[in-house]
């Protein structure tokens, strides 16, 4: 069993859509993919639409949280899309990433880069906007030759002269949120230092009190000694740790299933979420 849980549509910063990225996975060979687009549920209908037979979607996203001042994601899985303070803290934090993205674009201006709103909000189509959008725009304009250059201290990168902040959840109140509605939770990439600071192990401890299920732990973004010490740090915590490609589309390097999941740590997340079920393709439209 090939397991992929963490991938991106251009239901939030990927460019496939989501009809498009379940056939890919198909296509990659991979059983079971989960669909985890930024701060939205809206790629959903169209991949199970298309899900090719013999593939499983789990449905899921990435969280935008912030704690002490440190941007994190954490991912989440099987959750009821409809639970409505869910629904509402999603909605929140996904309608603040417009002005958001409004202000990152009025501070290039400042800085003599001519993008607009209309070009980021072509890039971004009907996607929860973002800033490898941003970024997108920034490489059409020949500002940077790639998505990845624009995450610099001059550009977007956390801190950045072009970097503005969004609305994040505290990830305490993410863990709550998620399993009121019967979902899991998987702190994405903990470690992945090339983003900015990250979040201590004091603080993935005091997560797993909380109810924290799980760490990402197979990441591009983890060199081979962080992925050694994270395994460590679960196993003393008692977090599951899952394996994904964090898959973008053309917008990252890495491939569909380039890093996979466990089928035991699998088959444990489906047991603890009771807010959705894995879906089983059956042949799509
Ligand atoms: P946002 O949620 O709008 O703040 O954008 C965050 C997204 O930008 C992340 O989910 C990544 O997909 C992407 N990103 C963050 N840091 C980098 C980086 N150093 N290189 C490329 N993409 C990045
Ligand atoms: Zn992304
Ligand atoms: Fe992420
Ligand atoms: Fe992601």
């Amino acid at each position: 069993m090939r397991i992929d849980l963490h991938c991106h549509s251009t239901a939030s910063d990927g460019t496939d859509g989501p009809a498009e990225l379940v056939r890919a996975a198909a296509a990659a060979g991979l059983d079971v993919v989960a669909l985890t687009d930024h701060d939205t549920t809206r790629g959903y209908a169209e991949a199970i639409a298309a899900l090719p037979r013999g593939l499983t979607l789990v449905t899921g996203a990435e969280l935008s949280c912030r704690v002490d001042g440190v941007s994190m994601h954490m991912l989440a899985y099987l959750f009821d899309p409809e639970e409505p303070a869910l629904l509402a803290e999603r909605e929140l934090v996904r309608d603040d990433r417009v002005p958001r993205a409004q202000g990152m674009i009025a501070k290039l201006n400042e800085l003599g880069v001519p993008v607009s709103w209309e070009q980021v909000a072509r890039i971004a189509g009907d996607g929860s906007v973002g800033r490898p959008h941003v970024a997108t725009a920034l490489v059409e304009l020949g500002v940077v030759p790639s998505v990845g250059d624009a995450f610099t201290q001059d550009w977007l990168a956390d801190g950045g002269r072009a970097f503005v902040e969004k609305h994040e959840t505290d990830p305490f109140e993410a863990i709550r949120l998620v399993k009121g509605a019967g979902g899991v939770t998987v702190f994405a990439h903990p470690a992945a230092a090339k983003r900015g600071r990250t979040v201590p192990e004091s603080t993935i401890a005091e997560l797993a009190a909380a109810g924290l299920d799980g760490i990402e732990v197979d990441h591009m973004d983890h060199d081979e000694d962080t992925r050694v010490r994270l395994r460590g740090l679960a196993a003393d915590l008692g977090l599951l740790v899952t394996g994904s490609s964090d898959y973008h589309g053309s917008r990252k390097t890495v491939a569909l299933g380039e890093y996979t999941t466990h089928p035991d740590v699998y088959g444990e997340i489906t047991r603890r979420a009771t807010g959705a079920f894995p879906v089983p393709g059956t042949g799509g439209a």
